[in-house]
């Protein structure tokens, strides 16, 4: 890709409320969608040779994006090859980062093969679950990795093996470099087990059953905090009285204490003045410090940066 379809491509001033779970969020400077792993590894490649910001979005379920939006491009990742390698007992699924976790969970399911059932309701993408160790009912990311593809900034892609990705509970070593710097995901590797379709079929019913009833449905971010040690942020803010708290648009969901709610309009800003009310009320009365695990990004200061300034560079390939 030259920098003229690139160019050609890039959208400018895209609302990122376009492309985020919740409905929120300010514009992008520059939007552009990776079709393809070679698209996103190029397109990432090209903006850092051009000293652009450059942040890759998957689903955009774990992200809460200020009003103001994000400096420089965000690149949606389309990518979505999966290649499924099966033996007699065993299976690999080698996948895009960009293919969904609930396609990959249904996906592997039909195929009879048992290891990912659990990510059946997770929106989202598999690069964004990498990122944060995505898992749901007693199972995540981190359980059947085999190995990642990841580009780090400047350099040629590489496999990363679960020890170097070093998995917490909704963290990895990834996560832990800035957001300029952050390596990216390009495809990765999963171990699956064979299985019987309708024995996997019935767990991923009970699984999707159980969000109905606990989750709510619409515009949410997905959960706000991660469960502090021994406890959990929902029964925390519920036992503070705050379902149904509502700040602008924004709202705390009766359902779930720890899912936020896009209930009318709400705004970046309705979403942290309720988080910052929900954190305060839990230290006051559980003496309990509550850790956001859904990521802010962009820009929460500074003014917007010129996008007609940003290509002005030479295209050697054009
Ligand atoms: C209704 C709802 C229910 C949810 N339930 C769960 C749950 O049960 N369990 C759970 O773990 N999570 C849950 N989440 C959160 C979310 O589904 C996961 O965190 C998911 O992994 C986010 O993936 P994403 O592609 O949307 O990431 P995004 O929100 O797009 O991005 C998250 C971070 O990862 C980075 N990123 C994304 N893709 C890449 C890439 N390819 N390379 C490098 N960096 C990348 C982004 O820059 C950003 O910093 C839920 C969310 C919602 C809205």
């Amino acid at each position: 890709m030259n920098l003229a379809e690139l160019q050609a491509r890039a959208k400018r001033n895209e609302p990122l409320a376009r492309h985020t779970t919740s409905r929120i969020g300010g514009p992008a400077d520059l939007l552009i969608e990776a079709r393809s792993g070679e698209e996103l590894s190029l397109i990432v490649s090209r903006a850092d040779e051009m000293n652009l910001p450059c942040l890759v979005l998957g689903g955009g379920a774990n992200v809460l994006v200020s009003d103001k939006g994000i400096r420089g491009m965000v690149v949606i990742n389309r990518s979505k090859e999966i290649k499924f390698n099966v033996r007699d007992t065993s299976a690999r699924v080698e996948v895009d980062s960009g293919v969904s976790l609930i396609s990959l969970a249904r996906d592997c399911i039909e195929r009879g093969l048992a290891g990912f059932e659990w990510a059946i309701g997770v929106p989202g993408t598999v690069g964004g679950g990498v990122v944060g160790n995505a898992g749901a009912h007693g199972a995540d990311i981190a359980s059947n990795l085999y190995m990642a593809r990841i580009l780090r900034r400047g350099l040629a892609p590489e496999w990363w093996t679960p020890r170097q990705l070093a998995f917490e509970y909704r963290s990895s070593a990834l996560k832990k470099y800035r957001l300029a710097e952050r390596p990216i995901v390009l495809s990765a590797i999963f171990d699956l087990r064979r299985d019987n379709r309708t024995n996997l079929e019935r767990r991923a019913n009970e699984f999707n059953n159980k969000r109905k009833t606990s989750q709510p449905p619409g515009a949410t971010i997905g959960s706000m905090f991660k469960n502090p040690k021994g406890d959990y942020a929902g029964r925390l803010i519920e036992a503070c009285g705050l379902k149904g708290t509502r700040i602008g648009g924004a709202k705390i969901s009766e359902i779930h204490a720890n899912f936020f709610v896009n209930a009318e309009h709400a705004t970046a800003s309705d979403v942290m003045q309720l988080v910052n009310f929900a954190k305060n009320e839990v230290l006051k009365n559980f003496g309990v410090e509550l850790e956001l695990e859904v990521e802010l990004l962009g820009d929460w200061g500074q003014d917007r940066i010129k996008t007609d300034d940003l290509f002005e560079l030479e295209d050697e390939e054009a």
